[in-house]
């Protein structure tokens, strides 16, 4: 099983980025703020919880997202291998997701962290707000959301630095030219 984080800022292209490498490399793709928007229109327990936190732009608590993932990894039989987009978010669920990991006998190969300049990153989620009109696209939650991420995200960085896992590249560019990017650093792996 080969696994890779990929990492950055809301709007920072994760999403659209680790959709594609999935398909071409036949890997899961696990977004967590997929699986949280679908528990919410669905109101599952899971969503009627989260629902919360999602709309302010705020962290849904550790132990959920815990749950929820280890609960994914289990529902797949021989996967070659997962990209998880927007997990992990904090340390502690970073901590706990190694542990996770190293029962199942693997571990996170690389953490692809994509670059985008502050300014750049506000003008999509603004954009996107428009396109797809997410409750939580707001400029003031956009705001808070940048915020919750340096705090509690930023972090992360160091800690996947000093783990030898962190691959940094530039996500400034058309779709097609981050892909490639991206890619350089997968095909170390696959
Ligand atoms: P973006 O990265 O563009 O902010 P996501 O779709 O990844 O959007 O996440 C949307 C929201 O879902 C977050 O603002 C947060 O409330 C919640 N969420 C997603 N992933 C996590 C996570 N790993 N831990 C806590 N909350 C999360």
């Amino acid at each position: 099983m080969v696994n890779f984080i990929f990492f950055g800022p809301p709007g920072a292209g994760k999403g659209t980025q680790a959709k594609l490498i999935a398909d071409e490399y036949e890997l899961i793709h696990i977004s967590t703020g997929e699986i949280l928007r679908t528990a919410i229109k669905n109101q599952t327990p899971l969503g009627i919880q989260a629902k919360q936190y999602v709309e302010k732009g705020e962290l849904v608590p550790d132990e959920l997202i815990i749950d929820m993932i280890r609960n994914r990894l289990n529902s797949y039989k021989n996967p070659k291998g997962f990209i998880f987009d927007g997990f992990p978010r904090t340390i502690k669920q970073a901590e706990a997701f190694d542990k996770m990991l190293e029962e199942l006998n693997t571990q996170i190969h690389a953490v692809i962290r994509i670059k985008v300049p502050d300014q750049e990153v506000i003008n999509r989620l603004l954009n996107r707000a428009k396109i797809e009109g997410r409750s939580d696209d707001t400029p003031e939650v956009i705001q808070h959301r940048l915020q919750v991420y340096r705090t509690n995200t930023e972090p992360l960085i160091d800690f996947y630095k000093k783990q030898n896992k962190l691959y940094e590249i530039d996500g400034v560019g058309t779709i097609e030219q981050v892909n490639q990017r991206i890619k350089q650093i997968i095909n170390k792996f696959l």
